[in-house]
């Protein structure tokens, strides 16, 4: 451990398949930290933890250390939702050597909507006043917004002993959607959302309809920010939807003017095309679904795949997308060996699912 990480704490996990699970986490966190793996232990370093795994007959040890005991709070929960979302139904079980606290979790706070408005016809502005800023200064990108039950008074999460959330259920389940910060104004205390408009024919689309229905006023919480940001590299190849939007024009105008970006939006027509500006040297390729053939779902896939061909040796490829169309992507680049640490593809919604489903 090192002096800017010395709030410390200790694990055992027991999965059912010990090295299966290691495999998974470094396999999965190589998008988000370093990651460095020798046969029985793995480090994975990011800019605000230092994880340390211990491969053991039939457990996993971990230590992980921050530079505040906030950030060491918010890492064991990060850490605790994924080793349970790996094991997934197989038995699993966690302890820590301090249990966490049954407090609301440190990164959650509230804020009051200021306004809404119309970006492009789909899309939603969401202006909100949390009550604290600092986080989102200089900060990741992404946060979970949490929405009470109209007409009932907010009840927040707490944490489990074991470092996850436990989320109100019942009169006062909370609806939780992650979106995109696309912009902060520190002056004003304010941050944006930027929110899809995506009805279909007898679906629910809660998050969507937040930000149609938001009043002025209205208290909600948001979790974070957390997943990271701009790629800190002079080249970078940008894909992605409408999801993805939101992300990708906030990235380009925080890019400075030495990175050379490529960019391809996928959106619905003409009149979904936003203006963004930037001192980098960018290109932007907009690609419309409506006039494209009934039936014709790979669009987006396809493109990015023909600009990975003809991109620079070393760009860095940041995907975001519908859940198939992101592991077309996915396993393209890994067919090419292209170099996981020069590569950011998530999905950030699922057709025929709900967020929370
Ligand atoms: C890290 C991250 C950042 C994100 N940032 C943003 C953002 O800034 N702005 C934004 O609008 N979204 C963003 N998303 C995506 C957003 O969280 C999902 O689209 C979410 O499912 C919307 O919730 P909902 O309640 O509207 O629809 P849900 O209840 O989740 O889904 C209802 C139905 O709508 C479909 N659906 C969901 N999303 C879409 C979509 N985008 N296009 C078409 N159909 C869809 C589902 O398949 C389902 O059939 C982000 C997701 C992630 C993981």
């Amino acid at each position: 451990m090192t002096d800017t990480h010395s709030f410390e704490l200790s694990g055992i996990a027991r999965p059912l398949n010990v090295e299966a699970m290691l495999d998974e986490i470094c396999e999965h966190f190589v998008e988000h930290s370093e990651v460095s793996r020798l046969k029985d232990k793995a480090v994975l370093t990011s800019s605000q933890s230092l994880i340390e795994l211990f491969q053991k007959p039939d457990h996993l040890e971990i230590r992980l250390a921050c530079g505040s005991e906030e950030e060491l709070e918010a890492t064991r929960t990060m850490f605790a939702e994924h080793l349970y979302y790996f094991a997934g139904e197989e038995p699993f079980s966690l302890d820590w050597s301090k249990p966490a606290p049954r407090v609301r979790p440190a990164n959650l706070q509230e804020a009051v909507v200021i306004s809404t408005s119309e970006v492009t016809p789909r899309m939603l502005r969401v202006t909100l006043a949390p009550e604290d800023m600092t986080p989102f200064i200089n900060g990741d990108i992404h946060v979970r917004l949490l929405v009470p039950q109209a007409k009932r008074p907010p009840v927040w999460p707490k944490l489990r002993a074991d470092g996850r959330i436990d989320w109100p259920k019942g009169e006062d389940k909370l609806l939780v959607r992650v979106y995109t910060i696309r912009s902060v104004d520190a002056g004003k205390g304010q941050i944006t959302l930027d929110i899809f408009q995506h009805p279909a024919e007898g679906i629910s689309t809660p998050g969507a309809d937040f930000a149609r229905d938001a009043l002025q006023g209205t208290r909600i919480g948001i979790m974070g920010p957390g997943g990271g940001g701009l790629p800190q590299t002079d080249q970078i190849l940008f894909a992605g939807d409408e999801s993805a939007l939101p992300a990708i024009a906030r990235m380009i105008e925080e890019a400075s003017p030495e990175t050379k970006i490529k960019a391809i939006i996928e959106v619905e027509d003409k009149a979904e095309e936003q203006p963004i500006s930037s001192k980098a040297r960018i290109s932007i390729e907009w690609l419309h679904r409506a006039s494209c053939s009934e039936g014709t779902t790979n669009l987006l896939a396809e493109r990015t795949k023909a600009a990975i061909d003809s991109m620079e040796a070393g760009t860095f490829v940041w995907f975001a997308a519908e859940r198939s169309a992101m592991r077309n992507v996915k396993a393209y680049l890994a067919a090419r060996g292209h170099d996981r640490k020069r590569q950011y593809v998530a999905w950030y919604w699922e057709e025929g699912k709900h967020a929370d489903d």
